[in-house]
């Protein structure tokens, strides 16, 4: 017999072996010896209160054998010589539209303009060493997207649980830890990813499917409003039955591309801001409630904060507990700053994007003139701003956290994870008033809120501008564009995810749709 319970494991308790069979068998009111096998189904943490309880949800086998670790298994087939769909882009998007191709029975030919997982470190080094930004190589572009070398933070505010358990089955068959599929708040950091991004290629090569690196995609030949090819770099021409864009958000070139071509976009409101950083001590104390180090049972803590502040939400985004900040610019002359953690998140500083809403019919009146590129040409300006800040390297601007908050400026600023080095710089002159004024007093609500956030120990870092598309590429509910046959939108850049996991979910969504429409022509 197999009983789910739900469990309640105070801090202390977790530290004594066999707790979770004594606790399963008083709540069952059985005798331990009756237990087979317990399996984790979900973990939780709650530390609202001094006492930090974990929430377990626990399958419980009761005089039975617990079944072998599931093999998670998709219906891969030999694409080699089906119909062709083409993938621009090989970030969560397009490896998730690849691998549902191959289940469909289509072949994926993946176009990016990238390198490999391992050759494409290198280029970050340049970045973090030597300031230089390979503008088709960065911390945004290359194989895995911009979810290689990122937090991999698996959250969503997708319902669709289902689908959700999809994506993280294939991450688990792909080599993410199981653990995924337990904790609350998954996570699968920094330095696991590149090598589940990896075992996706292979995949991905194994069964007939093909993918071009350092291709990058620069005109689309439309006929009649059909899309029937694609134009790289280096002036191939690729006949093309389909193609699912999933370039994310930074591929300004895509919007110029399609805005020039007069395919229709759509400006979007999106959101702007600093990343903030803090020693992770602070922020474990306030959250767990201790003084100094907390309890090696216990991850380092996370937050997550919003305010309104005159109609705008000032909000934390994409917090990494335990990580570092890194430049993720896509080309030299701009400055901008993401955040990523290792696995074990056991890096002394916890950093947060702190960003607030743009509006995209209210807040960008300056840039009319550009239509609907205006949010994109804000977030160069404010880019480029940075940059000049920051002494015309990928060196950041930078201001402690209290002298922001008190407009003033910082004759020292405090130890970074930042490798390219901070400047300090008064960084109300960098960011506009709605910006700038709304971030001042939502750091004042977020130190209420929080006792011990607001301290001049903490840097906040300019500027956090690529957390969502400033534009999007419409599509019908064929996900195909409504101006051209063949063109699906796709991912982040299409301004239809925001993250990983729902980038990866609108992948699978995009190559059913189009292989849909394919499989019916001849
Ligand atoms: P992308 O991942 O942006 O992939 C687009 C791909 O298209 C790129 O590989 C690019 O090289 C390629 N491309 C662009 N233009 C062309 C062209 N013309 N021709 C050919 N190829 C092209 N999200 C989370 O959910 N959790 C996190 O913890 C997290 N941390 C992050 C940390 C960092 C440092 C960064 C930068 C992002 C992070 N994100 C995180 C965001 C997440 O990575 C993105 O939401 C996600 O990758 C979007 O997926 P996508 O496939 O739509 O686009």
């Amino acid at each position: 017999m197999v009983k789910e319970i739900q469990i309640r494991v105070q801090l202390r308790e977790e530290k004594f072996t066999g707790f979770l069979e004594r606790k399963a068998a008083h709540h069952l009111d059985i005798d331990k010896s009756e237990i087979t096998a317990i399996k984790v189904l979900r973990k939780s943490i709650d530390a609202r209160k001094a006492k930090i309880i974990f929430n377990y949800k626990l399958a419980v086998y009761i005089n039975e054998a617990i079944p072998e670790k599931p093999a998670y298994s998709f219906n891969y087939k030999d694409v080699s010589n089906a119909k062709e769909i083409h993938i621009i882009g090989f970030g969560p998007a397009g490896m998730y539209a690849a691998l549902r191709c191959i289940e469909l029975g289509f072949k994926p030919i993946v176009l990016e303009r990238g390198k490999n997982v391992q050759d494409r470190r290198r280029d970050l080094r340049a970045i973090n060493q030597f300031h230089l930004v390979d503008e088709d190589s960065n911390y945004c572009f290359g194989e895995g997207g911009a979810g290689t070398y990122s937090d991999g933070k698996l959250y969503t505010r997708s319902l669709k649980r289902g689908d959700v358990r999809r994506i993280f089955e294939n991450l688990v068959y792909h080599g993410a830890t199981d653990q995924i599929l337990v904790d609350a708040h998954p996570h699968i950091g920094t330095n696991k990813l590149p090598t589940v991004v990896k075992n996706i290629r292979e995949t991905i090569l194994k069964y007939g499917g093909e993918i071009h690196f350092e291709s990058r995609v620069t005109d689309f030949v439309i006929k009649n409003n059909k899309l029937t090819a694609i134009q790289l770099k280096n002036d191939t021409e690729m006949p093309v039955n389909a193609v699912i864009l999933a370039t994310g958000h930074s591929a300004r070139d895509i919007y110029y591309l399609l805005h020039r071509k007069n395919i229709s976009l759509k400006a979007k409101s999106f959101a702007m801001g600093v990343r903030v950083e803090h020693p992770q001590e602070i922020i474990d104390s306030i959250q767990y409630h201790c003084k100094g180090k907390r309890d090696e049972l216990l991850p380092a803590a996370s937050y997550s904060l919003v305010h309104q502040v005159q109609n705008r939400g000032v909000y934390s985004f994409c917090m990494c507990p335990g990580g570092f900040i890194v430049p993720a610019a896509t080309a030299n002359g701009e400055v901008v700053v993401n955040g990523m953690s290792p696995s074990k998140r056991n890096n002394l500083y916890a950093n947060s994007g702190i960003v607030v809403e743009i509006n995209a019919e209210k807040d960008l009146r300056k840039y009319e003139q550009f239509g609907v590129l205006k949010g994109l040409e804000f977030q160069k300006d404010l880019e480029k701003t940075a940059w000049i800040a920051g002494g015309k390297t990928q060196t950041a601007p930078a201001q402690r956290l209290t002298d922001f908050v008190e407009g003033k400026y910082s004759n020292t600023l405090n130890p970074t994870s930042y490798q390219p080095g901070l400047k300090s710089a008064n960084l109300h002159s960098i960011l506009p008033k709605q910006i700038g004024g709304r971030l001042r007093k939502g750091f004042d609500a977020f130190g209420k809120k929080m006792h011990g956030y607001y301290t001049k120990e903490a840097n906040i870092i300019g500027v956090e501008s690529r957390t969502s598309s400033p534009v999007n590429i419409p599509r019908n509910e064929q996900l195909e564009h409504p101006e051209i046959e063949g063109l699906f939108p796709c991912g982040e850049g299409g301004g239809y995810a925001g993250g990983i996991v729902s980038a990866a979910m609108d992948g699978e969504r995009c190559a059913e749709s189009a292989s849909e429409i394919i499989g019916k022509i001849k």
